[in-house]
């Protein structure tokens, strides 16, 4: 190449650099601006609602939010009305994968009979189903197929990254892990060998700390973004009693040294008030459902900041559905409803620090903001309770820097429901306008899509 085609060469290519920088920037410029208004709006972390609420967005961000912003001119305006905007709830212990809403005998009997590829299918409505409620993240505490090794949760929470489906931001746990005839255990109540071996790490299942190490760097090399074992018993299983202690104090230490140092947090379910204790006290992030624990334990959460996700709707679905289960369960469901309501007016009243959390699968996905009526119920506050699904939750998670709140920079995932939810909370339940990183996922009724599935047709839990 001589000298002036040396020049022609750097000028034309010049030209294309300038050309690819101005196409950057009118794309970015080109993000239409939208305009949110309502009566009110909650902002994810203040002591009460601000009236005339506007949130302005840009592409998938937050630009500003707060009460009386003029809105920028050309911008889109949606005006909800006599509505309250709220940053999109955060249900901290799902499981979108699976449905154990219907009769438990013949939800075990489809487990071995479904294909997990149908079932994987299934999984994409009750995403759909959630979202649209106004969850706009969930944790995924724990996805498993009996007999399968398919991460089901991984593939739907990837789908909904790239937006093949529609659903909420998920970060999943894989399996949860847990000893052999544990909570976890997927052959626990089969026949001996039915499924040829004793499940594995490769499961979720070990005993020793090495195991549980094992177990956790497999999860974590599949895409786990959270850690969830069982350190008690639980309600829906049928060879283990529902407060004893299943992991060791060294398994748990093992566990939490090995999760933390991946950057992985640890969510645990514990009924038992002394697999709560060893668990707060080897760092656990979060105690699941925690049934039995006694004010000296929360005494112990609260000083070391461990967060109860309490579930509520889990026990409610059951003992409202109580026949559904065999005679083991339901005494087992029995003992920790009876427990849990003390538990959780104690853990308020003590200021435990709260997470929003369902268990949905247990009762039917997209049902899940019943929790905060309930939560209510047993003496919190209304304007805490929306905070333990935003704010709180975002902060349990690991990603308050990113959503939980309605703050300039934040993803701009934001809902509306009627009216005033700090004066009548069931107005968290009819949530009629859902964006989530600047789409529109709903804006007036649900998606025509038969979107609350259930196995059991009469799947409505009762008003009172
Ligand atoms: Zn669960």
């Amino acid at each position: 190449m001589n000298v002036s085609a040396f020049y022609r060469f750097c000028s034309r290519l010049s030209f294309t650099i300038l050309v690819l920088i101005s196409c950057a920037i009118s794309i970015h410029a080109a993000d239409k601006v939208i305009v949110l208004k309502a009566a009110r709006l909650f902002d994810g972390k203040s002591k009460t609602l601000a009236q005339n609420g506007v949130v302005i967005i840009q592409g998938n961000k937050i630009v500003d939010a707060g009460s009386n912003f003029p809105a920028p001119t050309d911008a889109q305006v949606i005006d909800l009305g006599d509505a309250t905007l709220s940053p999109g709830f955060m249900d901290g212990h799902t499981h979108l994968t699976l449905d154990f809403s219907g009769n438990y005998n013949e939800r075990r009997l489809k487990e071995v009979d479904l294909n997990v590829s149908e079932q994987a299918i299934a999984a994409t409505r009750y995403a759909r189903a959630t979202v649209e409620a106004g969850f706009t993240t969930v944790r995924d505490l724990g996805s498993r197929f009996v007999g399968s090794k398919e991460f089901v949760d991984v593939a739907l929470r990837n789908s909904i990254n790239k937006g093949v489906i529609v659903g909420p931001r998920m970060l999943v746990a894989t399996y949860g892990i847990g000893a052999t005839g544990g909570h976890f255990d997927p052959t626990s109540g089969f026949r001996d060998m039915l499924f040829g071996h004793e499940p594995d790490f490769s499961q979720g299942i070990a005993d020793g700390a090495d195991a549980i190490r094992k177990a956790v760097r497999f999860e974590v090399k599949n895409g786990a973004d959270v850690i969830k074992a069982a350190v008690s018993g639980g309600v829906l299983s049928l060879a283990d009693e529902v407060d004893t202690p299943q992991l060791t104090p060294a398994e748990m230490a093992a566990l939490v040294d090995e999760s933390h140092r991946l950057r992985k947090k640890v969510a645990v379910h514990c009924h038992g008030d002394q697999a709560a204790k060893e668990a707060i006290e080897a760092g656990v992030d979060s105690i699941e459902h925690g049934s039995f624990m006694k004010p000296e334990t929360l005494t112990l959460m609260k000083n070391k900041g461990t967060y109860l996700t309490p579930t509520l709707m889990a026990t409610e679905w059951i003992m409202s559905k109580i026949d559904n289960y065999p005679p083991a369960l339901q005494a087992k469901a029995k003992a920790a409803a009876a427990a849990r309501s003390d538990m959780f007016r104690n853990a308020v009243k003590m200021g435990v620090k709260i997470s929003f959390g369902t268990d949905a699968a247990v009762f039917p996905h997209g049902q899940n903001a019943k929790e905060f009526k309930l939560m209510v119920d047993l003496g919190m506050q209304p304007i805490d309770a929306l905070k333990t699904a935003t704010g709180n939750a975002a902060d349990l998670f690991g990603i308050a820097q990113k959503t939980g709140t309605l703050e300039k920079g934040k993803f701009a995932d934001v809902i509306a429901m009627p009216g005033d939810p700090t004066a009548d909370i069931t107005a968290t339940e009819r949530v009629s306008f859902v964006m989530k990183e600047g789409k529109i996922i709903r804006n007036g009724p649900p998606s025509a899509l038969p979107v609350a599935i259930s196995s059991d047709p009469e799947a409505e839990i009762p008003a009172d």
